[in-house]
């Protein structure tokens, strides 16, 4: 995806504070932190959204969760939230699938 922030991203064409990197996903601190601990964790592939998400994607999206339960405990997370936007109307401001994790405060309700 030519003109996709997050793809450039993973490129390295765009500067980013790297997280974790694998084959499949790419993770990065958010740039404006929502709380004391805030990073995005992307496929490689791009999917616009958490609705392109399909059963050939279902190992990519595992394997995703399965490295923020890691790298939570390697940053020492005490306890964290993880949180996709989808759509214009929930707030979805990046079209490449994005899982933000947020810790570091208590983080309340939300709406
Ligand atoms: P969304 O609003 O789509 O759920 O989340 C997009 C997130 O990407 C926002 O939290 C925003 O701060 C972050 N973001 C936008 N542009 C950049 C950037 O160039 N670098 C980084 N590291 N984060 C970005
Ligand atoms: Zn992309």
């Amino acid at each position: 995806m030519n003109d996709c922030l997050f793809c450039k991203i993973i490129a390295g064409e765009i500067p980013s504070t790297k997280v974790y990197e694998d084959e499949l996903c790419y993770a990065f601190y958010d740039i404006a932190p929502m709380a004391p601990k805030h990073f995005l964790v992307v496929p490689k592939k791009h999917l616009s959204s958490a609705s392109e998400i399909t059963e050939k994607d279902a190992a990519v999206v595992g394997h995703i969760f399965a490295v923020i339960a890691k790298l939570t405990k390697e940053l020492d997370f005490d306890g964290f939230r993880v949180v996709t936007n989808c759509g214009e109307i929930a707030g979805q401001t990046v079209q490449h699938l994005h899982f933000h994790v947020l810790g570091g405060k208590p983080l309340g309700a939300f709406n």
